[in-house]
């Protein structure tokens, strides 16, 4: 069938990406579906946090890490559909019919879902005038630190990740302040005291109003606080604004009804080490799949999509080997390292 491709991934984060690059090793026809407008998956949440665990790989920020992943998984040029979600999949006759929420169907013989814990938007704020300061100096995630430097930084929030922020950014900033709608800040611990101990100002049961901007540029010059147990109002000036109140997980498997899943959670996939799902010719990598031994890191997915490649090859191809030849033997990178072994040598 023309435009019907060997594999398509869904999800473009670590697992997708890796077995992008691994399928391409193995000469399999490739495309990957991504709702997000960047590939990278979930490490582009956090792009200014060390990530020291991936073997062999010194520590990395994710952003640097985030860039790599997506450069090695372009390597062998597959197919990259961004800004897209896939709403359902179907079996017709010997292949899958993918259907997106634009209404755009995809064709694939075979399927890897690589798409985590679904799809992961910042909870916003209920304000209508928000949506103006997102790309001036309101912010749901934290793209540099560097912008913070010297600045006054309002974060609003008292989980994890605004308190994780807070910390991270108390050397650079010139003066930190939380504001959460509870009693108590409900971060781990460890962090909470940092920030306690720290010269960054806790306000508590308090929550934003809204908004005064600063006329000459349209950001915003000052926040408006209300207290929620006494109705007090005040407003308090501002470089930045750091919104950090979750995120909206948005269950991506209604579709996938027939695939069975773990029945602890009722939300991963069910699986196996080789990648395979309930549903043949369905396969799955990284966060998305469940086995016994799993190991839910970044080494994990990688894992998991070499694995779940090689099962999409043999069940393409039954007569084809287990697993392919290793990088540094493999005929697929000759024209690459002869050429980078030419500007090897040209250096010294
Ligand atoms: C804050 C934080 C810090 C972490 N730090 C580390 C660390 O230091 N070391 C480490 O090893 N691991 C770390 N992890 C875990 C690591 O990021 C994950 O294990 C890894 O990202 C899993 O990769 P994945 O490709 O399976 O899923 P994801 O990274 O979640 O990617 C899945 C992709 O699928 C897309 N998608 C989902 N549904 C659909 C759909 N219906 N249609 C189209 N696209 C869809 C999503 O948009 C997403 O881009 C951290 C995780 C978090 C949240």
């Amino acid at each position: 069938m023309e435009g019907c491709y060997d594999v398509t991934i869904i999800g473009g984060g670590p697992a997708g990406l890796f077995s992008a690059f691994y399928s391409g090793l193995r000469n399999v026809k490739t495309k990957i579906i991504e709702y997000q407008p960047k590939l990278g998956g979930k490490v582009l949440l956090y792009p200014d946090k060390l990530i020291w665990d991936v073997g062999g790989q010194p520590p990395v920020i994710g952003e640097t890490f985030a860039k790599q992943i997506v450069e090695q998984g372009m390597t062998f040029n597959p197919t990259v559909c961004t800004n897209t979600k896939v709403d359902f999949i179907e079996k017709v006759e010997n292949h899958f019919c993918i259907t997106t929420s634009k209404g755009d169907k995809h064709y694939s013989k075979t399927i890897i879902m690589a798409c985590g814990g679904g799809i992961i938007n910042p909870k916003r704020l209920e304000l209508k005038e928000a949506r103006k300061y997102e790309q001036k100096n309101l912010h749901y995630t934290v793209s540099s630190i560097k912008q913070f430097a010297n600045k006054v930084v309002l974060i609003s929030g008292g989980g994890d990740a605004a308190i994780d922020w807070a910390v991270g950014l108390l050397p650079i900033a010139k003066k930190i302040m939380v504001v959460y709608r509870k009693e108590q800040l409900s971060a781990h611990e460890a962090y909470v005291v940092k920030v306690q101990q720290s010269d960054a100002s806790i306000l508590y049961n308090t929550t934003i109003k809204g908004f005064i901007e600063n006329c000459d540029d349209q950001t915003i010059k000052k926040v408006v606080l209300q207290n929620t147990k006494t109705g007090e109002i005040h407003d308090q000036e501002v470089d930045h604004v750091i919104v950090s109140h979750g995120y909206n997980l948005e269950d991506s498997f209604k579709w996938a009804q027939n695939i069975a899943l773990d029945k602890q959670d009722d939300y991963f996939f069910k699986g196996n080490a080789f990648g395979c799902t309930s549903e043949q010719g369905i396969f799955a990598a990284g966060d998305i799949l469940s086995y016994q031994g799993k190991i839910n890191l970044l080494a994990g997915a990688f894992h998991d999509a070499v694995n779940a490649v090689n099962s999409v090859k043999r069940y393409l191809e039954p007569n084809s080997n287990q697993v392919a030849m290793v990088s540094s033997h493999n005929d697929a990178f000759e024209e690459r390292n002869a050429s980078i072994m030419k500007n090897m040598f040209k250096e010294v």
